[in-house]
């Protein structure tokens, strides 16, 4: 459940008429209101220490895509029938560099919801401290159920409309929920034969044979296990022998599951729309992927196929008693009754691996507790941190191995958390990793846009 606007904590006065502009000039976006308050929030000692942001009007601007696009994507489906989507595309902030966001298919997919993704991967981008702005696009297409000519027909419409508002210099979409490396090749090939250009660095996540990049795939799961590895070694621990709980069965929950199991912890869940399982001698990850990544299966297939795992009919994973949570299906899945059965179950890290799973009140819960939280925009950053290095090897056209690039990925993961740690720090926040993120992030945005001047 989103939270409604009357719900939100009073902000700074500095604030709060930006926040009152926001809500007033688009009324009915409450994922994009949620997401905009959880930053304002948390960057008053930012704009404390540098009055010169609020006087050159950084935050008025940085709430105000720098351009949206939406546009009509018609196709036919295997029975002859047509049918017509939305499609999105939201360019967000360029100061850092093109857009960089990714392209989520799914029948929930509005304007708010785009807008929420493309707000938060600005900061998550400047997080990463690679040369990357933020954007987000999608449509409310459903690829479930759907066959593979018609996933192409549909790929290759939505792409013969976007194609226009991209490029390696302007803005690369990657995946998101509903488009995995399948839709990038449709959109490519489509891509391609439209502009007669073979502009690899145009889209990421592309597949390894045709410049796609090592580690892409597996690289947001991992980056949020390996995020959990920083926060649990400031405290002297480690995965070893944990217990994990992760949501969704996707792209990021499949990787979450396969890292945190070869550090020695044991994941014990996973779960789609329909419901969610419990292993309790650890997900069998190869059966995971074959239901999953092969079959396109519901999750209720694992339990069926695996002796002793339990299928629970649309019940909430968070049930289950973990000493790590890692929310990896979808915004606002985590709720305050689930937070606090976590909490009461003795949950020690909270880590994000999708965008605000957790609602503003169950984040509460565990910063009250003492748990340790990673926003997404910190813990979840390694997707897009190696979708610029696919950028990188695109444009010089070299090729990294898998170690090096997992090695890359590990670093600009310690990165990102001495980043968010040390801001926490120095803003009077030592351990909230959401104003960590936030302050840095904010900080290396705002700079940026203040040396570029009004534009
Ligand atoms: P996928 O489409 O691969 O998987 C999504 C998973 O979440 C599926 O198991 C899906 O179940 C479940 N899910 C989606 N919507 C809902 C819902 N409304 N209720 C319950 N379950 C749901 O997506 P990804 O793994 O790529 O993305 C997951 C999250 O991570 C998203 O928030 C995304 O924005 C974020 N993220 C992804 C990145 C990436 O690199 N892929 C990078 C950074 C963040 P079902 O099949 O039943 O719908």
């Amino acid at each position: 459940m989103n939270p409604t606007t009357s719900e939100f904590h009073p902000l700074a006065p500095s604030v709060q008429s930006v926040f009152d502009t926001v809500t007033a000039r688009d009324p009915h976006e409450p994922e994009f209101h949620q997401a905009v308050h959880e930053v304002l929030h948390s960057i008053a000692p930012v704009l404390e220490k540098h009055p010169e942001f609020v006087e050159a009007g950084v935050l008025e601007r940085l709430v105000e895509p720098e351009r949206q696009v939406m546009f009509r994507v018609p196709w036919i489906d295997d029975a002859g029938r047509l049918h017509v989507n939305r499609g999105y595309r939201i360019q967000f902030s360029s100061a850092l560099g093109p857009y960089k966001g990714g392209l989520r298919f799914h029948p929930s997919v509005n304007l708010s919801i785009i807008k929420f993704l493309g707000f938060e991967q600005i900061f998550k981008n400047a997080l990463t401290g690679q040369g990357i702005g933020g954007g987000k696009g999608g449509a409310d297409f459903d690829p479930h159920g759907k066959s593979d000519a018609e996933v192409m027909r549909f790929c290759q419409s939505f792409m013969n409309e976007l194609f226009r508002h991209i490029g390696e210099q302007t803005d690369v979409p990657a995946g998101d929920i509903g488009v995995g490396s399948r839709e990038i090749g449709y959109m490519f090939g489509m891509y391609r034969k439209i502009t007669n250009r073979h502009e690899t660095g145009v889209l990421t996540g592309k597949g390894i044979g045709w410049g796609g990049a090592q580690v892409r795939t597996e690289a947001t799961g991992y980056g949020a296990v390996f995020f959990a590895q920083e926060m649990l070694a400031v405290h002297g621990e480690s995965l070893e022998g944990k217990r994990v709980a992760v949501s969704g069965s996707g792209n990021v929950a499949i990787y979450a599951i396969e890292k945190a199991t070869q550090l020695g912890a044991r994941a014990v869940t996973a779960s789609d729309s329909s419901g969610y399982v419990v292993d309790e001698s650890g997900i069998d990850l190869a059966l995971l992927r074959q239901i999953k990544e092969v079959e396109r299966g519901r999750i209720v297939e694992y339990a069926r196929r695996r002796p002793g795992a339990r299928f629970i009919e649309g019940g909430s994973v968070w049930e289950t008693p973990v000493d790590v949570a890692i929310p990896a299906a979808t915004q606002n899945e985590l709720d305050f009754d689930s937070a606090e059965t976590l909490v009461g179950n003795g949950v020690r890290v909270v880590v994000e691996g999708a965008n605000m799973p957790t609602t503003p009140e169950a984040v509460e819960i565990f910063q009250r507790a003492g748990v340790l939280f990673a926003p997404g925009k910190a813990a979840n950053a390694g997707g897009v941190a190696t979708s610029a290095l696919e950028m990188s090897q695109n444009a010089s056209r070299q090729r990294w191995g898998f170690a090096e690039s997992e090695q890359r990925l590990r670093d600009i993961m310690a990165d990102v958390h001495h980043a968010s740690f040390y801001a926490a720090e120095r803003f009077d926040a030592p351990g909230d990793y959401v104003v960590g993120a936030n302050c840095a992030a904010f900080e290396r945005v705002a700079s940026a846009m203040l040396a570029q001047g009004v534009i």
